[in-house]
């Protein structure tokens, strides 16, 4: 029956009583005893113009902690223990306090989780909370994490953190339980969560930045896989040139990999010996906005580059709606339209018809939030 009030959010005892196949008056005496327990709280609720009693978990007295590393930065974000409530939560409400520093290209794992322990404590202070009050923290990282071992593999853009098993050093540091998983995952679960994958069955978060993954959610699920790399889009070949092998040369070994045509890095590339160095994806759709032609022709060509590799994508998995995040997201219609050209191009007939291709909700607070829900979703199951 928890199980059922969680999967609602705020259900009335008829909804748990669908929910589950309980009758009725066995629903009502369960509510009655778990709210005396103190494990769900009644309130009143309106639904289609009626007032109901409704019933959810009752929010633990504690907070969780996000922790979102990138290869140069580290954001640490503070929010509240309670369950994933009704719709009109929209995730970045629930955040108390959050706080971010830069790090160095390469650092070592120490060196990152040292700051992340600082802006932790900064941002709890921020909260008007403590260490004793924090439940769980979430870790997200670009890097793929082994659900067997918890250790970080490669391809990775961190080079400091492979071989470590964050989540054993990182509860040392924390004082609390810790779970970890890869960014792109991270961004799925909160745009699942709060965002543009809510209520979606089949569909996928793709993040276009340094790196290019994709997070998948299958029959309402996250897809994790056997070795936490499901969902490297990055690194499914799009081109490589034919012939002897070509293509330029990725950081993974492979060559002509989506990323080595599709991430911040290449846009930026490709125009500063134009635009001059050093240049930012921002300073690129500005210009492009403005009509600057180079600019909307780089974008152009990768969102055509994505797409392609998604029309395959979508001829195997055949998602609902594609959601689009990172930095490049920013580019919206520019990098959009011709990612769904492309996609209908690629995918096998039918395979694409009616996927949306949306951009993120969640902006720059998606990764954050994604380690924010993988901390309540650890606090939940425990609850449970
Ligand atoms: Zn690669």
């Amino acid at each position: 029956m928890l199980d059922a009030v969680l999967a609602a959010g705020e259900p009335t005892q008829a909804g748990i009583a669908a929910a589950t196949g309980l009758a009725p008056a066995t629903v009502s005496n369960i509510v009655r005893d778990l709210c005396r327990e103190g494990r769900l709280t009644a309130s009143t609720a309106v639904r289609g113009g009626r007032r109901v009693r409704a019933v959810r978990l009752t929010p633990l007295p504690g907070v969780v902690a996000g922790v979102d590393f990138g290869h140069r930065h580290v954001r640490v974000g503070i929010a509240g223990a309670a369950a994933t409530g009704p719709v009109e939560d929209d995730g970045a409400t629930r955040l108390l306090a959050e706080r971010g520093a830069d790090l160095a290209e390469g650092h070592d794992a120490a060196v990152g989780l040292d700051a992340a322990v600082a802006l932790l404590d900064e941002a709890l202070a921020a909260a008007g909370t403590a260490r004793a009050e924090l439940l769980a923290v979430g870790i997200g990282l670009p890097a793929p994490v082994d659900a067997r071992t918890g250790a970080v593999g490669e391809p990775g853009i961190l080079p400091g953190w492979v071989g470590i098993r964050p989540a054993t050093v990182a509860a040392e540091r924390f004082d609390a339980p810790v779970v970890v998983d890869n960014d792109a995952l991270l961004g799925t679960l909160a745009e699942q969560a709060w965002g543009a994958l809510r209520g979606i069955e089949d569909g996928l978060y793709l993040k276009l930045s340094d790196g290019v993954g994709a997070g998948l959610v299958l029959g309402g699920r996250p897809y994790r896989g056997r070795s936490g790399t499901a969902g490297e889009l990055g690194h499914v070949v799009v081109d490589d040139s034919g012939g002897p092998p070509g293509g330029a040369v990725c950081r993974c070994g492979n060559r002509g990999c989506l990323e080595t045509w599709a991430s911040t890095a290449t846009v930026v590339g490709l125009l500063e010996p134009l635009l001059g160095a050093p240049l930012t994806v921002d300073e690129v759709v500005a210009r492009a906005r403005g009509g600057h032609a180079p600019s909307r022709r780089v974008l152009a060509d990768t969102g055509e580059h994505v797409g392609r590799a998604l029309g395959g994508l979508c001829s195997i998995l055949t998602p609902a709606r594609i959601v689009v995040g990172g930095e490049l997201a920013q580019a919206e219609e520019l990098l959009l339209d011709p990612l769904r050209g492309a996609l209908e191009r690629w995918a096998l007939p039918g395979a694409a018809d009616g996927v949306e291709v949306t951009t993120a909700r969640l902006g720059r607070h998606a990764h954050v939030l994604g380690a924010v829900a993988l901390a309540l979703d650890h606090v939940l199951a425990t609850q449970l």
